[in-house]
């Protein structure tokens, strides 16, 4: 299928659902987890985002967190994910699921955002549960405590060994299934919960779009692999 019949299949689609990754902000000077120049070339993984590592050191992973909120505030969307928000304002349903943390995307203007894996600026309380928005950085405090209990707050991110909201599982699933067209930017689809999305929107009959300028273990299942950046492909597309 070439760009033109894409760009109609989008347009005459009710409902279409978008998974993104780390690739999608990277044109945005946000380094992505795997591939070249990823974060976890510097830094191990499980040092940092388990329970585990928050346990032995909470200040040593909220420093970490500190430094990826600090260039995350710096950064500015990009023209990808200001395609995607124009697509919002398209006639049809458009929800994006994202594996992002940096909150880019509703930057952008895109309102339907679902946060599969939580947001860098959100702590949450171990004691009481307490959710605090809008953490600003850098912080007044490392570790930060809750201003209502004063327990120790965590980032509130899903970490390696966690599992998902399963209520916000649940209701991506049901607009999967509903989905006519599923649109896969920028994530290698290694993490099984959001590959496993895709595979249900397809599955349900969706017609399934990846971008992404590498193969991933999807590109042999989608109906349409566009090799490229998110921030070249996108802006063509919608
Ligand atoms: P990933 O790091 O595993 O994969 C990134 C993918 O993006 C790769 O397939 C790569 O080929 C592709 N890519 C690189 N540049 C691209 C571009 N310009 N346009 C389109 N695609 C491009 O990312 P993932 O699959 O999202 O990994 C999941 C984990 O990484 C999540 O838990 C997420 O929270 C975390 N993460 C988030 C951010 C962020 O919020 N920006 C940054 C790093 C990691
Ligand atoms: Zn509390």
């Amino acid at each position: 299928m070439n760009m033109e019949d894409l760009k109609t299949k989008l347009a005459a689609s009710e409902r279409i659902a978008v998974l993104t990754g780390a690739g999608i902000s990277s044109e945005s000077g946000i380094p992505t987890f795997r591939g070249e120049g990823g974060l976890w070339e510097t830094f191990r993984a499980e040092d940092l985002a388990t329970p585990e590592a928050f346990a032995r050191d909470p200040a040593f992973v909220w420093r970490w967190y500190e430094m990826r909120r600090e260039y995350c505030q710096k950064a500015q969307p990009n023209a990808g994910h200001c395609a995607l928000a124009r697509l919002e304002s398209s006639a049809s349903e458009v929800r994006i699921f994202t594996q992002n943390v940096d909150g880019l995307h509703q930057r952008a203007g895109s309102a339907a955002v679902v946060e599969l894996h939580g947001n860098l600026f959100t702590g949450r309380c171990t004691v009481c549960g307490r959710i605090k928005k809008g953490l600003d950085s850098p912080l007044a405090q490392i570790p930060p405590w809750c201003p209502g209990c004063g327990g120790l707050l965590r980032p509130d991110v899903l970490w390696f060994g966690e599992h998902y909201d399963a209520a916000i599982l649940e209701e991506a699933l049901q607009f999967l299934r509903r989905s006519n067209v599923v649109l896969i930017v920028g994530t290698s689809a290694a993490v099984s919960v959001p590959a496993q999305l895709a595979q249900e929107a397809m599955q349900y009959g969706a017609f399934s779009i990846e971008v992404n300028p590498q193969e991933t273990m999807l590109s042999a299942w989608v109906d349409c692999h566009l090799s490229g950046n998110a921030g070249e492909v996108l802006p063509k597309l919608v």
